[in-house]
């Protein structure tokens, strides 16, 4: 019998995540990548990192094209598929190539809106040369060559890109603001009391925020606000949201809402040999838009691919911010989950905890400025555990914990949200590469880096808590903050 034809367009998060599983699976199809950007598989989340000047380019690399080489899989960097045909099965590239498949994945992520600013797209359909998107390593090497020493920038969007992009700009001496058309920072998932934490944290950082104001036309003046003001300014990063990437979805006659429609199998729900997954596909009536969703998606799809009985459910929403000097968790959705609402605002230390409770189950929860008890607030979310009447406002007013905390961690308490690893599964590696190797921990956000250096400094000694939290967590993926990367 001839081996399956799998086709991925993309090689993004998502598509690197399918494929190292499929190998570990040993998968019996024959795959083809095909990415549309010129460079390896990268880190997407670690970009600001690079913008901040805190991380290295080539530290971002996931998997490089001699890895794929050395597995068998067919990588096409740099081609971009312009056209599915379900009728003839195949896929055709821009040069016109084209490539049969038996079964498709569609992991072609998503792409920057551009928000309704007179100014920012020249007669000739090109970008104002001010305006910069931030979504690939294009993008981000693009900006880094503009940051010359004066220059002034305004980001668009306070959201979780918009605050990372304009901490990096801050890190780097640029003179940034922010513009945001909310009332507060990051209005999706956090209240006002939050948001302000986080203007007052930016504003000690050197950065103003405007909110409540939107960015209406760019000239040789400067950026023009609906409120009167110009911003004089010699960069404009738009962060101000993305969309779906589905036009080829679209094309080939898939159902698409936001996203490509998919099943409990991340099938198509109008062709079932096509699947999509990651920030493309759209899942009961949701997009993700974040690591650990596409890549729990990657690892049922691949587990289907490799003959078995997974099946997708959806993912917890779990959004970090990634930026120095400003901390912010939020689990599930706070703003919109019904619930008790224990929380406790500290405006002097710039700290905002806040906690939705059911029954006495946390459900949501939102901290800023202090994330040293996220841990322990995800697995009691994730266990369910009744809390007491006053165990709610005790966990929000507790002290920061011991590091000792988390070598107390159970077995099955998660660690790393990326990648879905528990504590158990970290101690039962011996060194760093295998946590990596074997777990894909610590390669995500990095978020968990400090937590699995404690968890195996506790099981090999305190040599390996060098190796971690030393040159590994300054130029890796790690990146030593608390638990639930
Ligand atoms: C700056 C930044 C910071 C972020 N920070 C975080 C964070 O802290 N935490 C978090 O969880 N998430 C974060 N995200 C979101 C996260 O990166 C995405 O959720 C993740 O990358 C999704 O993976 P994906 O494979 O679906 O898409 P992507 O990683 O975007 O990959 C899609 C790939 O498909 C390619 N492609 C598209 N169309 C075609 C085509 N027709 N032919 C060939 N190739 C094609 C694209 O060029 C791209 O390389 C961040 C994103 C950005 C941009």
């Amino acid at each position: 019998m001839s081996r399956e034809r799998l086709v991925v367009v993309g090689n993004g998060m998502a598509a690197t995540r399918l494929v190292e599983t499929l190998i570990a699976r040993r998968y019996g199809g024959h795959i083809t990548v095909i990415g549309e950007e010129p460079v390896p598989a990268y880190n997407r989340i670690l970009l600001s990192a690079v913008l901040e000047g805190t991380h290295r380019v080539e530290a971002l690399t996931m998997r490089d094209a001699e890895w794929f080489a050395s597995v068998g899989v067919d990588l096409r960097l740099g081609s971009r598929v312009l056209q599915v045909s379900r009728e003839r099965s195949d896929v055709m590239l821009v040069d016109g190539t084209t490539i049969p498949f038996d079964r498709l994945v569609m992991a072609t992520g998503s792409i920057p809106t551009l928000p309704p600013i007179r100014g920012l797209v020249q007669v000739n359909g090109q970008l104002h040369p001010k305006v910069h998107a931030f979504r690939s390593l294009a993008d981000c090497s693009r900006l880094l060559a503009e940051l010359t020493p004066g220059r002034r920038a305004v980001v668009v969007g306070g959201g979780l890109l918009g605050l990372q992009v304009a901490r990096a700009l801050g890190v780097r001496g640029v003179a940034t603001e922010i513009v945001e058309g909310s009332e507060h920072l990051l209005s999706s998932r956090i209240d006002e009391r939050g948001g302000s934490i986080l203007k007052r944290g930016l504003k000690k950082l050197g950065t103003d925020v405007y909110t409540g104001a939107r960015a209406v036309r760019l000239s040789d003046d400067g950026l023009r606000l609906d409120n009167g003001y110009t911003l004089e300014t010699d960069l404009v990063i738009l962060t101000a949201g993305g969309r779906p990437s589905t036009a080829l979805a679209r094309q080939a006659g898939l159902f698409v809402r936001r996203g490509v429609v998919v099943d409990a199998h991340l099938a198509s729900i109008t062709d079932p040999r096509v699947h999509a997954i990651g920030d493309c596909a759209e899942f009961a009536g949701r997009v993700t838009g974040f690591v650990p969703p596409a890549w729990e998606q990657a690892v049922v799809l691949a587990d289907r691919l490799c003959g078995g009985e997974a099946t997708y459910s959806g993912s917890r929403s779990v959004a970090r911010l990634r930026a120095s000097d400003l901390e912010v968790a939020v689990l599930g959705d706070p703003e919109h989950t019904e619930g008790e609402v224990v929380e406790v605002t500290n405006p002097i230390a710039g700290t905002h905890r806040k906690l939705v409770v059911q029954g006495g189950v946390i459900v949501a929860a939102a901290l800023v400025g202090d994330l040293a008890r996220v841990g322990l607030i995800t697995q009691l979310h994730d266990r369910r555990t009744v809390l007491g009447p006053h165990e709610p406002g005790e966990l929000l007013m507790a002290e920061r914990p011991s590091s000792a905390e988390s070598a107390e961690l159970p077995d099955d308490a998660e660690v790393c949200a990326c990648a879905g690893v528990s504590a158990g599964r970290v101690r039962a590696c011996r060194t760093l590469d295998e946590v990596r190797g074997s777990t894909r921990a610590t390669t995500g956000c990095g978020g968990c880096a400090a937590v699995v250096a404690q968890l195996l400094s506790t099981t090999r000694g305190q040599a390996l808590r060098h190796e971690v939290t030393g040159a590994d967590a300054r130029e890796g993926n790690g990146v030593p903050s608390a638990l639930n990367g």
